[in-house]
């Protein structure tokens, strides 16, 4: 085994402690591959260990991995990263997922230019929980109107909400960042809209963020090692 398939197994050991302690189902935490600044072949490996669903987080460097990658059969691409309007058309025409919604005008974009051939985009709301100006995200007393307005596009299909808490250290911290968001997310099924998914949970927490409901963890360094350039 290379470092790859080991990384693979001690992440998915991991998430199957942690969905076992939370007392949920186990399959029940999606693993997103996170690949950013990793080359295509990284991404291959990562495959032949049974890997599907990948995470990117820049629209043109995922772009050149899809086609690098064009022959695997079976690949899921979700944007992870900040989404400009500029952006909409090549990522509602490429993507399967999308996690950082979080302006109406560029939902209504995405929601217009997916193709009538595919399936409706999934996506996310990225809720900025920390309230923390420089970050993206909407803050939590106008998730519910855009979840609405967002349900009601027929291009796009709402599945959830994500979120990047702030970095924190201690186990309680991270629950504490990650609670709130998963009492919107069950706000938001209250009120009536069919949302299945929260993504939340990287390397550094991915077991706090089980433990508050997480549906899909997004993993990069625990699977692919450091990166050569930050982001
Ligand atoms: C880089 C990144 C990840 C993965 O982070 P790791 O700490 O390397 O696991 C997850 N989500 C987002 C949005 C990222 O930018």
């Amino acid at each position: 085994m290379d470092g790859i398939a080991n990384h693979f197994q001690a992440v998915r050991h991991r998430i199957q402690t942690a969905e076992r302690a939370a007392g949920r189902q186990s399959g029940s935490v999606q693993l997103i591959a996170v690949g950013k600044f990793q080359p295509a072949e990284a991404l291959k490996r990562a495959y032949e260990e049974g890997q599907r669903a990948f995470g990117e987080n820049y629209v043109q460097e995922a772009l050149d991995k899809m086609q690098a990658l064009q022959n695997l059969s079976g690949l899921e691409w979700h944007l992870i990263g900040p989404l400009q309007s500029n952006k909409t058309r090549v990522v509602a025409e490429h993507f399967d997922w999308v996690h950082t919604l979080d302006r109406e005008k560029i939902a209504r974009r995405l929601s217009e230019q997916r193709p009538g051939h595919l399936p409706p985009l999934n996506v996310l709301l990225q809720v900025n929980s920390s309230n923390e100006e420089t970050k993206s995200g909407v803050g939590p007393a106008a998730v519910s109107s855009l979840a609405h307005a967002i349900d009601a596009l027929p291009g796009l299909r709402l599945r959830g909400l994500m979120s990047i808490p702030a970095p924190a250290d201690r186990y309680e911290t991270q629950r504490a960042a990650f609670a709130p968001v998963r009492a919107l997310f069950m706000q938001l099924q209250a009120e009536g809209l069919k949302i299945d998914t929260l993504s939340m949970g990287m390397t550094q927490d991915l077991e706090a963020a089980i433990a508050e409901g997480a549906t899909q963890v997004r993993i990069g360094t625990a699977l692919f090692g450091p990166r050569a350039a930050s982001g």
